[in-house]
């Protein structure tokens, strides 16, 4: 397994070198709309403290993060009315990852809805806006 690199493309977002739609932040996590969504409201979370995937991830970062997946999940759920949610996560090229900073899919789901290929489309800025603008407000309404 390779290391980290500082340079990937979630460690320049979590630097603010790169823009993203984000629809959360506290001091260990921040989350954000992907941009080639599996389905709506397809949002992603990371840990601040870099890591290259849940192999190297300091288990005290893992303890940090993890409330604020649970989290995005009952917000994605509300805010999309969805009727499940899916976590994917992937470690190492054969498994599918492919940015290598540990991230977390958090995935609303409803029955009979397959998921959309894996990073095939690139969805519209102005539809990620206003989803995670949806889902911000179900952050806010939940607290
Ligand atoms: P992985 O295959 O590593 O689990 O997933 C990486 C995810 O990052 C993919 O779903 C892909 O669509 C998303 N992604 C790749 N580049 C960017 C980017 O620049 N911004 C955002 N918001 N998502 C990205």
């Amino acid at each position: 397994m390779n290391g980290y690199d500082p340079q990937n493309i979630f460690a320049k977002i979590l630097r603010g070198e790169i823009p993203c739609h984000k629809v959360y932040e506290d001091a260990h996590a921040l989350a954000f709309m992907d941009i080639m969504p599996r389905c709506d409201g397809h949002v992603l979370v990371i840990p601040k403290m870099p890591s290259r995937n849940l192999l190297d991830a300091n288990p005290e970062a893992l303890a940090t993060l993890m409330p604020a997946v649970q989290k995005l999940a009952r917000a994605c759920k509300a805010a999309m009315a969805a009727e499940g949610i899916s976590i994917e996560q992937y470690n190492e090229p054969a498994s599918g990852q492919t940015v290598y900073h540990l991230h977390f899919h958090i995935l609303p789901r409803w029955e009979g809805v397959k998921l959309k290929p894996h990073g095939a489309e690139m969805a519209k800025p102005e539809v990620l806006a206003m989803l995670a603008e949806k889902i911000k407000a179900a952050l806010a309404s939940s607290v």
